[in-house]
């Protein structure tokens, strides 16, 4: 009778993967939703790394930013809700968010060497790994619908520049004159960096050395989403102005397919923030999959190991939100801070800025 309980309990245990998943995480900080809402569902986003310490925001800015990622994840978590699918919550979420001129993306995106504003943006879908890409856009009102189209509507993964904008108006996107970018806080933020620049060319033979070989503070704002849905499919979005003061038509790891986003059912949703170039080299969202398909990490070991450790190590900075396929998320930064919002156990919004909130 004993052995019987016993095999019983192995059955049930093999059958039950989410079981097996609970134990293994079990001592890491994975958040896993359980409760009244549907497990199935999740939803994370974040609004940029950075150096965002504490005291560093005015009470009513922090006000500002908290409102508009806790409207960003309840839009996004309520499409899913409805029935919607991932691909749907990320899409209406980063939309939001691109449309504010808080974030760098859309509207408050920043402002390349010559002053301009040049969008990326990518999308991909957990289910097929079909995805879409755009870099280089600057009339384009919302960046991620078009890496949207650029999946769902033609043969190819990523479009950049006049191309890209040339495939938006085929596709009666909204297109804004570049002035619509143009924001006060973006444009004072280049302007300084301009100024800093030329203080320490005064002051240095060694002009060649000089493109971006500091550590960018405050440079950045992206924003991102990844979702789980009720037919257990997940998908990951990214959208980006880039860095202030980028020149030559740098592209980021936002558009990248594995290094900015990534989404494989058969794994997590991930999408990451920070220093793009560290990013890229270190296909950060493709190997935070791969550690747990091939190490069977957790979301939040596999996401911990590539930001803390790699990317660490590198010289890098940032961090990433990700979700698996049972809805555990996870969280990592290295840099000061991260906007970041999920939905909890209880189906509520949680918004989050610095580091260790609780
Ligand atoms: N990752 C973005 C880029 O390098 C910047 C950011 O996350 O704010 O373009």
């Amino acid at each position: 009778m004993k052995r019987l309980i016993g095999y019983l309990f192995v059955a049930v245990l093999l059958l039950n993967p989410t079981i097996l998943l609970a134990q293994k995480s079990a001592g890491t900080e994975v958040k896993q939703l359980q409760g009244p809402q549907n497990p199935r569902l999740g939803f994370v986003i974040h609004g940029g790394a950075g150096v965002i310490s504490r005291g560093s925001l005015s009470p009513e800015r922090e006000k500002e930013y908290r409102a508009k990622l806790e409207e960003a994840v309840m839009a996004g978590y309520k499409a899913l809700q409805a029935g919607k699918s991932s691909l749907d919550a990320v899409e209406i979420a980063i939309r939001i968010l691109e449309d504010s001129p808080l974030f760098n993306a859309g509207k408050g995106a920043v402002f390349t060497n010559e002053g301009k504003n040049e969008l990326d943006a990518s999308i991909m879908d957990g289910k097929t790994l079909g995805a879409g890409a755009v870099a280089g856009l600057t009339r384009v009102r919302n960046p991620i619908t078009l890496a949207r189209a650029v999946m769902e509507k033609s043969e190819h993964v990523m479009m950049v520049g006049a191309g890209a904008e040339k495939f938006a108006e085929q596709q009666k996107m909204e297109l804004v004159d570049p002035k619509y970018f143009w924001t006060e806080s973006r444009w004072n933020a280049l302007q300084k960096i301009l100024k800093e620049e030329k203080e320490k060319e005064e002051k240095s033979k060694d002009h060649g050395k000089l493109i971006e070989a500091e550590k960018p503070a405050n440079k950045f704002g992206t924003v991102g989403a990844v979702a789980l849905d009720k037919d257990g499919n997940l998908a990951a979005g990214t959208s980006t102005g880039g860095m202030t003061n980028k020149r030559f038509g740098r592209v980021g790891d936002a558009p990248i397919i594995g290094a900015g986003t990534y989404a494989n059912n058969a794994t997590c949703a991930v999408s990451a923030t920070g220093w793009g170039e560290f990013f890229i080299r270190l296909s950060v969202a493709r190997d935070i999959s791969s550690l747990m398909e091939y190490r069977a990490m957790t979301v939040q070991q596999a996401a911990d190991l590539v930001i803390k450790t790699k990317l660490q190590k590198l010289g890098g900075d940032g961090g990433v939100i990700a979700i698996d396929k049972f809805g555990n998320i996870g969280v990592s930064f290295n840099s000061e801070g991260m906007y970041r919002a999920y939905i909890n156990a209880e189906g509520k919004p949680v918004v989050e800025i610095y580091g260790a909130e609780k």
